[in-house]
């Protein structure tokens, strides 16, 4: 998949096939800290890294640690801060690249065990997301055929109403059709053989959230068609390109595949999705990366008025509202992890304040 590249060049993007079965900062929201820093980047977030659309992971990382993600987002503010002529390494280490390529190996042969991916050519942006369109409904159909697994669902929309588009990739839903209950299961891998610790825990479980809180909005209609073509600014009449077009017909049901057209597709899926019902019950698995072993499965409550909360402070940095934050003294266990504390500016700055609350 594509996450953020509003590109019109010819390339290749993944779909799914059931084939096994039918066919192909930081938390903002308690933003106790007195003040917090502001740095120039000629524009606000929102415009200069995410101009058309955000995907969760980058609300998952703020609230990890904002100024992680703003560092990460434009290393070159970090190395302003570089003495010239000190050598400066913010890559990350090739250990850690390991870690992160057995991760996907692992979500990889998970997805494997349902369908198989196969490669479509796409030609426009509207191809682009007419993919992640039969990705969704492909998991709408197989519930409705009463299967009860799907893997990596593409869920979007814009949150409690709001005016920032995100995109994301459901790990796992379950779907109970004698309870006719829905739930949220999202694979976190590990190297060690540890739970992870409490922040962890908490960011993991905001991700969950927002992806449930993307879901449910599509299954209430929240989400309608209007947002996503004014957002993404897609053409609704442009005609789907044959490569996709074979796919819409393929997956689709027979409303669906008389569409033609980036519109018709949209509206279908959007209406489909309807007749799911919303995610009740939510979870995070962590096993370790070695031998799969379980390690901790957190069962948990989606707790919606904080999660608005939450993503609404989280915004207001997007829209350059308020400047950045990095962690609380609580949680400056993080910076021993993070390839940015070196020059890490929230360190001096917290630093400096310990040290005049010292004084006092
Ligand atoms: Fe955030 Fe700490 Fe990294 Fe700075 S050093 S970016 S405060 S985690």
């Amino acid at each position: 998949f594509d996450f953020g590249s509003d590109s019109d060049e010819e390339e290749l993007v993944k779909i799914e096939y059931d084939e096994k079965n039918s066919g192909p900062g930081h938390s903002s929201s308690s933003n106790t800290l007195e003040c917090d820093i502001v740095i120039k980047t000629g524009g606000t977030p929102k415009t200069q890294f995410r101009p058309r659309y955000n995907i969760v992971s980058d609300f998952a990382k703020q609230h990890w640690c904002e100024m992680q993600l703003l560092y990460s987002l434009a290393p070159d503010i970090i190395l302003l801060r570089a003495i010239p002529g000190e050598e400066v390494k913010l890559e990350e280490s090739e250990e850690a690249k390991v870690v992160k390529g057995k991760g996907t190996d692992i979500h990889l042969q998970r997805e494997l065990e349902v369908q198989v991916p196969v490669e479509v050519v796409v030609k426009t942006k509207e191809d682009k997301w007419a993919v992640k369109l039969i990705n969704l409904q492909h998991a709408v159909k197989a519930f409705c055929r009463g299967q009860r697994l799907a893997r990596e669902v593409p869920v979007f929309g814009c949150p409690f109403g709001g005016n920032i588009f995100v995109f994301g990739i459901i790990d796992e839903l379950r779907y109970d059709p004698d309870k006719h209950e829905v739930e949220i299961s999202e694979l976190k891998t590990r190297r060690s053989s540890h739970p992870p610790k409490k922040g962890q825990q908490e960011k993991d479980k905001y991700q969950v959230n927002l992806y449930a809180q993307l879901f449910n909005e599509l299954v209430s209609g929240s989400a309608n068609k209007d947002i996503v073509v004014t957002h993404l600014g897609l053409n609704r009449d442009i005609k789907l390109s044959s490569s996709v077009m074979k796919h819409v017909q393929d997956v689709a049901t027979d409303k669906a595949s008389e569409a033609c057209t980036f519109g018709d597709l949209l509206e279908t899926v959007l209406s489909q999705v309807q007749s799911l019902c919303c995610i009740t019950r939510s979870r995070v698995e962590y096993i370790r990366q070695e031998d799969k072993s379980e390690i901790l499965v957190l069962d948990f409550l989606l707790d919606t008025e904080r999660l608005q909360q939450m993503f609404t402070e989280q915004c207001r940095w997007w829209r350059g509202e308020r400047g950045t934050t990095g962690v609380e003294i609580e949680d400056c266990w993080k910076c021993d992890h993070c390839q940015f504390a070196p020059l890490c500016e929230w360190r001096d700055y917290m630093a400096d304040k310990l040290s005049k609350t010292k004084k006092k």
